[in-house]
């Protein structure tokens, strides 16, 4: 299945993956997994495997990857994927990321570098919609307040980005995150971006190191 631009992204909360995601979606037509998204989603249609991972998003803790990989053999069976994929928080750890290695190759891994001051300065403004868009009310704000440009819904806040579950949510991706940096750059796949720069900037750094 190793096919077209698989790409991962890292950075801390609101470094601004998903919307450069979304920019690359459209750019090269490729289908976006975010598995922070597909996990929301378990748990709004209440499933078993929403309920076993409901108290580790609430905390801010990794799921464990027994659940995470259950997901991923699943989602990246689907035909959609077979001529690359952008993700989103998946691989977020080094067990992870050896497993996915078996499945495909990526070639692309872009970490959005993000001070914490900048962090906690961002997420007050977040706003997300159960559709997987995600907004900010200062920088990308959608256009109709609080409702959804692509599918029209009401947009809410994460119950997640309370400033109590973003520490520790940032605590856990400094502790996981450098084991999975030296594994990409070993492979010769990564690439750091400022994440302190506007939208197109960013998207414009990325594009740059996509042949
Ligand atoms: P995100 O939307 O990527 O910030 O993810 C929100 C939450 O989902 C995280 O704080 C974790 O609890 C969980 N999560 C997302 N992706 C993973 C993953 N690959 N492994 C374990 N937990 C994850």
């Amino acid at each position: 299945m190793a096919r077209g631009k698989r790409i991962l992204f890292l950075g801390p909360i609101s470094s601004g993956k998903d919307t450069q995601s979304v920019l690359l979606v459209k750019k090269y037509h490729l289908p976006m997994i975010s598995m922070g998204n597909l996990l929301r989603e378990q748990i709004a249609r209440k499933t078993l495997l929403g309920k076993k991972v409901s108290p580790y998003l609430k905390s801010g803790s990794l799921v464990p990857d027994n659940l995470v990989l259950a997901i991923v053999k699943n989602r990246f069976r689907k035909k959609d994927c077979a001529k690359g994929f952008i993700l989103d928080g998946f691989p977020r750890d080094l067990v992870q990321a050896e497993f996915f290695k078996k499945i495909t190759e990526l070639n692309y891994v872009f970490e959005l570098k993000l001070k914490d001051k900048e962090v906690f300065r961002r997420i007050g403004g977040r706003r997300v919609c159960l559709c997987g868009m995600t907004y900010h009310l200062e920088f990308n704000p959608p256009k109709k307040k609080d409702i959804c440009d692509r599918c029209g819904k009401k947009l809410f806040i994460r119950s997640d980005d309370k400033v109590r579950v973003v520490k520790k949510r940032l605590e856990v991706y400094k502790k996981t995150i450098k084991p999975l940096i030296y594994f990409y750059q070993k492979q010769k796949i990564y690439y750091v971006i400022n994440g302190n720069q506007s939208i197109e900037k960013i998207h414009q750094d990325i594009v740059n190191h996509i042949k």
